[in-house]
């Protein structure tokens, strides 16, 4: 059985390191904020080349307090792009504003620039655009158009940890920016974890506070907030897995060209990475006809899969107060019946890669011999 992700694999080969790492926590009962938080903020700010990092519960929280912080909240619209997980949309509600989608590029699946400004309107606020798969939006686009219009940018970096976009570092290009450290993501913590960064001192300032019911200091709350801080223990798996993070990317680049080369072979639409941007490769996601019957191919051979994801959000039953039609989002929509996300970990073996992209030329062979023989078979009973 290969699995999408083994966090497992990745456990063992740091077990003595994060065993120790979660003994010290609990050793000195650092579990809420305090020491452990503060160093893994420090080491995270100075990886990514970022004044201020703060520790909160997820990434959606970080979503939604960035915004809080960088002023946006009723009567506002922020623009996210119709193709990402719904944590990007959903924050911008829970945050009191309304979200925008446009659509996407195709083949790189984040957010089209060239269609950002139609959509601007006199209570537009902000921009969100999502590092999708690890792949970076087109930020130069993305901030002379904000700066032109005196809009926000907030980076949804949960997929993109340790990108970079013309040499730059993904979530240091915008006004802030969010990362989720969920377990799967590409540094991930052993729970919800997530953080928020930017270079303004007093947006930092703001979404520390927020953070922490509304707090400056001991029993000193300046407003109201909320209760969503990063617990000891995932700081200090945190702290842990940042010094492998590098090594770790490499290895999904490293997966990443084995299986491009494997499958561009076969005529599979591989990941597009543009050459001023390195992509961290999250997730790897290939393009294919009959996708559903492909993926079932997949699995009866042990090999599993995702699809990410299978509804562009415009047409979830939870936007469904906005009436979107098709039309508005062609590539988004039609994109999302041929998407497949094939397994990707550091750990994965090369050899295993191989034998996935194998696999999946194979079954697309055989699927495309089915289609051929389903129009022989009916060009002989004479139906076309
Ligand atoms: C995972 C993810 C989030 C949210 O992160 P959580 O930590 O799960 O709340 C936000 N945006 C994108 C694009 C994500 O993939």
């Amino acid at each position: 059985m290969i699995k999408l992700v083994d966090l497992n694999a990745q456990y063992q080969s740091i077990k003595a390191e994060i065993d120790e790492a979660i003994a010290k926590v609990i050793a000195d009962a650092a579990f809420i904020s305090g020491k452990y938080a503060k160093i893994f903020e420090e080491e995270f700010a100075a990886y990514l080349g970022v004044k201020c990092c703060i520790g909160c519960g997820n990434g959606t929280d970080a979503l939604e307090i960035l915004l809080k912080a960088l002023g946006i909240g009723p009567g506002d619209e922020v623009i996210v792009p119709a193709h990402t997980w719904i944590s990007t949309a959903e924050s911008v509600t829970t945050a009191g504003a309304t979200p925008v989608f446009v659509d996407t590029t195709p083949a790189l699946y984040t957010i089209n620039a060239a269609l950002i400004e139609r959509h601007i309107t006199d209570r537009t606020k902000a921009i969100i655009p999502v590092h999708l798969y690890g792949h970076p939006a087109e930020m130069d686009t993305i901030m002379a158009i904000a700066n032109s219009h005196g809009l926000k940018v907030l980076e949804d970096c949960a997929q993109a940890h340790g990108a970079t976009y013309k040499g730059r570092k993904v979530g240091t290009i915008g006004h802030a920016a969010a990362f989720s450290f969920f377990p799967g993501k590409n540094l991930g913590a052993y729970g919800d974890a997530g953080g928020m960064v930017t270079n303004d001192e007093s947006v930092a300032q703001v979404a520390r506070m927020i953070a922490n019911h509304g707090r400056l200091g001991k029993h000193d709350h300046a407003l109201e907030g909320r209760n969503s801080r990063l617990d000891g223990l995932n700081a200090a798996v945190l702290s842990a897995k940042l010094h492998h993070l590098e090594a770790w990317t490499e290895a999904r680049r490293s997966l990443a060209a084995v299986y491009d080369e494997a499958l561009e072979r076969e005529g599979v639409a591989v990941p597009l990475s543009l050459p001023d941007c390195k992509h961290v490769y999250h997730l790897y996601v290939v393009e294919v006809a009959g996708r559903d019957a492909v993926r079932d191919s997949l699995a009866l051979r042990d090999i599993e899969t995702g699809v990410h994801y299978p509804k562009a959000l415009p047409f979830l039953k939870a936007y469904a107060r906005f009436a979107h039609q098709q039309e508005e989002f062609p590539v988004a929509f039609e994109s999302t019946s041929r998407i497949l996300s094939l397994p990707m970990y550091p750990e994965l073996q090369v050899d295993s890669a191989k034998q996935i992209a194998a696999i999946l030329a194979e079954s697309l062979r055989n699927s495309d011999l089915e289609s051929s023989e389903q129009t022989l078979s009916n060009s002989s009973t004479g139906k076309s």
